[in-house]
């Protein structure tokens, strides 16, 4: 895509192709950027309507495995929050494995995160077939500043500044 018109200016987007662009990607922009999918290393579909709700869309269900015990977790759809329904028992600075529901693989681990806890992103890809940058993420620490859903992309980028690879 050219990014820069003949004299140089900054070539911004249309907004409706933006949000087109965007809604392949399988991230939503209707008055809040949101993912209405998101699938397991497998390709099981991990937002169903059935699910859990935030705000009247449903969440992202996932089976969540720490060390005090096992619970099924759902997980807010909208990018940069960190709500999510369940896991009471877990407690701040839990490692936690993030798991199919359908068939209990583990998320790929996407990037370290840099908190005191030492956590890892795992990934949701929001294709059937499984990409690194077509993902959302979020670290795998209960309580971590860093568990709000981001952009994979973000994060490779991010990570990338810091270590400056
Ligand atoms: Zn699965
Ligand atoms: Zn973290």
């Amino acid at each position: 895509m050219q990014r820069f018109d003949d004299d140089g200016r900054l070539i911004v987007p249309e907004r409706t192709h933006l949000v087109d662009e965007l809604k392949k990607r399988g991230v939503h922009l209707e008055g809040s950027i949101h993912i209405h999918q998101a699938f397991c290393p497998r390709g099981h579909m991990l937002v169903s309507d059935d699910n859990k709700q935030f705000n009247g869309l449903p969440g992202i269900k996932v089976h969540v495995v720490g060390e005090r015990g096992d619970e099924l977790v759902t997980i807010t759809p909208f990018l940069k929050r960190r709500d999510r329904i369940g896991g009471e028992q877990f407690q701040v600075g839990d490692r936690l494995h993030i798991c199919c529901p359908a068939c209990g693989i583990e998320m790929p681990v996407l990037a370290p995160c840099d908190c005191q806890w030492n956590g890892e992103f795992v990934m949701f890809s929001l294709d059937e077939n499984p990409t690194n940058q077509n993902a959302v993420c979020f670290c795998n620490i209960w309580g971590c500043p860093n568990g709000d859903i981001r952009m994979a992309g973000d994060v490779i980028a991010e990570y990338q500044r810091n270590y400056e690879l």
